[in-house]
């Protein structure tokens, strides 16, 4: 188990700066999840982790020594990749064992340790064979195994379920998750899926254009989102933006004027504008007039769709839009009309020019 620093580190392919500053510790044991839009540098910075891209700026440190210029295999750690990198040739044992090989472990430690990683991945039985005949969460057991056997002080994941189905998927995290509450090892994972992050991680780092947009537990950037690409990024189906002006008392109303909000439960300070940002599922839905709080307003079904546990309703308040999650079972209807409610303590209000949440 060790600790992972992140010293300012940047990388530029020529003028492209694919990360930039990248500052933080990952800490001895905890399972770090980097998130973010295709291109936003996630890829890139678990390379230069593993030595496989070189660092622009700044300094990585593994277990506090220094690690720019060392060779990869001699950083101790491990890369699980997305297409499972397996040799065709060659069986489950032997891709499981090729790296112990090379360090000239002695054989029967490698039939020992090859032996209880299997056990623990559930690949006892498929030991002979090659990985064509293994299904997909087999073979990426197989790539997982593999990284097992080394005893690194460091996993890197990089988009390690992306192949396989949706089923399997669900089912693959949770053997990660199970598989880290056992080995408690370091590791470093990299997904463009938010609920694979909300899922395994104990802290995600969530990136755009190269830049950290934000450090938290999943906790802390759902309830509490630094800005409004995260806010947007967190969450499915994503929150609701409605773009706000402040009226003559003091008060808001939604720009398009069909919404008004007396006040935010937030510092606006002298802004005229702001962005408020509410869940689909933090609108609450009441039969039409039910409700005469000061944030509910009469609404209307343009669209509904069933998921199965919940509903999906495509909201008009005059000419705003808003989508409500609400459960399946007898939900409102296209056509329906109905209130909504607005809880303050659930809102979330952003800066119209830096996307920034206001607290
Ligand atoms: P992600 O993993 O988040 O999809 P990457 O880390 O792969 O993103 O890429 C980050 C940025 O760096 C992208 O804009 C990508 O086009 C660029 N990039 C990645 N590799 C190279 C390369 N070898 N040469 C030039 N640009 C690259």
């Amino acid at each position: 188990m060790t600790e992972v620093k992140l010293d300012r580190i940047g990388k530029s392919y020529g003028a492209v700066e694919a990360v930039q500053q990248f500052d933080l510790t990952i800490r001895e044991g905890e399972f770090l999840v980097l998130l973010g839009p295709s291109g936003c540098g996630k890829s890139t910075t678990l390379r230069m982790i593993a030595g496989l891209e070189s660092i622009t700026r700044g300094d990585l440190l593994i277990g506090g020594d220094r690690m720019n210029d060392v060779d990869p295999k001699d950083r101790g750690v491990a890369m699980v990749f997305q297409n499972y990198a397996l040799y065709p040739h060659k069986s489950v044992f032997d891709n499981m064992a090729m790296a112990l090989k090379l360090q000239k472990v002695p054989a029967a430690e490698i039939q020992d340790r090859v032996g209880r990683t299997a056990e623990l991945l559930g690949l006892t039985e498929y030991l002979d064979r090659k990985p064509a005949a293994l299904s997909g969460g087999q073979r990426q057991r197989v790539a997982i195994g593999r990284a097992i056997v080394r005893t690194p002080k460091v996993f890197l994941f990089d988009e390690p379920l992306s192949n396989l189905d949706a089923k399997l998927r669900v089912k693959m995290r949770l053997e990660l998750q199970e598989l880290h509450a056992r080995l408690k090892a370091t590791s470093v994972y990299v997904t463009h899926d938010q609920v694979e992050a909300m899922t395994l991680a104990d802290r995600i780092v969530i990136m755009n254009g190269g830049v950290v947009a934000q450090v938290g537990t999943p906790r802390e950037v759902y309830d509490n989102p630094a800005d409004e690409f995260v806010a947007g990024f967190i969450g499915s189906p994503a929150m609701n933006f409605l773009d706000l002006t402040r009226d003559d008392t003091g008060g808001w109303r939604s720009t398009c004027g069909s919404m008004a909000l007396p006040q935010l439960p937030v510092n606006t300070g002298q802004r005229h504008q702001v962005r408020l940002g509410v869940r689909p599922e933090h609108i609450e839905v009441m039969p039409g007039g039910a409700g005469a709080g000061e944030m509910t307003y009469p609404a209307r079904v343009l669209l509904d769709e069933l998921l199965g546990a919940d509903a999906l309703l495509n909201l008009g308040i005059g000419e705003a839009r808003l989508l409500a999650r609400v459960g399946g079972a007898d939900h409102p209807v296209q056509g329906d009309t109905l209130d909504i409610c607005l809880n303050s303590s659930q809102l979330h209000v952003f800066d119209i020019e830096s996307g920034k949440a206001l607290r």
